[in-house]
């Protein structure tokens, strides 16, 4: 039962996307196949497809912040039954048998994860290809569910959006009375926010964009640091115990290290590369500090940021758009022109 599916793909660098027909694998037996229903434009879906961190095969279908609804299981499954309301992020496989896997750390699988796109599947060899398209079939132990009430346009953003800044706001202990600052207020960023403040967080922006003070306040921000303003960054010392950086390009981290408090740390899941300028090490050895780097999160703990949300009525904020917007959407996003979030209706696709 291979199955021809329809998307949108890049099929050179740089090049707009365009309709795709491909084939997707016969479903194996613990596989899910997933009625794709909607499908989150990540800044890392325009990365890839860019080639801006090497590696990009075409033709490239992006996109994994995906929510469907389960059209088939194969006869191992036992999570998953048709109709049920489901979730695929960044990762659709892993070795399942390394220490980091074992621990449910799958997105650092010591054999490397197997990538929701732009990657090659660890069975049959083949090419993955991602949410911007109408069907993908995924082993059941990399799907999730999605919380019985919650809207699934604003769930889409939580595949990679919300795990991404939930697991170090996990991993480094955010709590009641923790005091936590976001770079960037974009599709991560306002994830951070809202996640770390319903977690019991004072929460700052550092933000280049002075328009985005109001929008802050809403999403649950106590203070806006404009980052471009010397005075105000100094004005903002000592106070942070976790930065989560989502700034998608390099930029100086040397202004934001004297604003983090003594043990603060900073963690970047933006920026992949080397850092320029140098960072300089007297203040992070002068006050304990420290500079660290996260990706997404496992699957156990994903489901526990679905269900988190689930419970305190957290979804993205969304704008959704046809697929045939997608060109457009990414320029936008390029100008970090997007509240906060798109979202591609699959049903456009048809
Ligand atoms: P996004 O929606 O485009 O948001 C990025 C925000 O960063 C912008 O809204 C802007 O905020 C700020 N910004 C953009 N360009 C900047 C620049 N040159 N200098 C300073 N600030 C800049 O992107 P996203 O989807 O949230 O993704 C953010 C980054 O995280 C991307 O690089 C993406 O690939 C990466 N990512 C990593 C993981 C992971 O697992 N580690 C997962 C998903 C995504 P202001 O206007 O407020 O300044
Ligand atoms: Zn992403």
């Amino acid at each position: 039962m291979a199955m021809n599916v329809k998307g949108y793909a890049a099929l050179a660098v740089k090049e707009p996307l365009v309709p795709h027909s491909f084939v997707r694998r016969d479903p194996r037996e613990d596989d899910v196949v997933i009625d794709i229903l909607f499908s989150g434009v990540c800044h890392s879906d325009i990365h890839n497809a860019f080639n801006d961190w090497g590696g990009a095969t075409y033709p490239m279908v992006p996109g994994h912040e995906i929510i469907g609804r389960v059209a088939y299981v194969g006869k191992s499954v036992s999570k998953f039954s048709v109709g049920d309301r489901v979730g695929v992020g960044c990762m659709v496989d892993s070795c399942q048998h390394c220490s980091a896997c074992e621990q449910g750390l799958e997105q650092y699988c010591e054999e490397g994860s197997t990538l929701t796109y732009n990657d090659i599947d660890r069975h049959d060899g083949l090419p993955t290809y991602g949410g911007y398209s109408d069907r993908i079939v995924v082993t059941e132990k990399f799907v999730v569910k999605v919380p019985e009430t919650m809207d699934l346009r604003g769930a889409a953003p939580l595949l990679c959006a919300g795990i991404t800044t939930w697991s170090p706001l996990r991993h480094w202990k955010v709590g009641e009375g923790s005091k936590v600052a976001v770079v960037g207020l974009g599709g991560l960023g306002h994830m951070a926010i809202k996640l770390a403040k319903a977690l019991g967080a004072e929460v700052t922006l550092f933000t280049r964009s002075p328009g985005k003070e109001a929008d802050a306040r809403r999403l649950g921000v106590g203070h806006v640091v404009l980052s471009t303003d010397d005075a105000q960054m100094k004005a903002a010392a000592n106070q942070f115990d976790l930065i989560i950086d989502t700034v998608p390009y390099v930029h100086d981290l040397n202004p934001y290290i004297p604003t983090l408090a003594l043990s603060g740390t900073l963690v970047l899941v933006g920026y992949l590369g080397s850092l320029d300028p140098f960072l300089n090490s007297t203040p992070l050895i002068l006050g304990r500090k420290s500079v660290a780097g996260s990706v997404i999160g496992g699957i156990a703990e994903t489901q526990e940021m679905m269900d988190f949300c689930g419970k305190h009525g957290i979804t993205a904020d969304v704008e959704v758009i046809n697929i045939q917007e997608i060109n457009t959407a990414w320029k936008r996003m390029l100008k970090s022109d997007v509240k906060y979030r798109f979202v591609i209706d699959i049903a456009s696709l048809k």
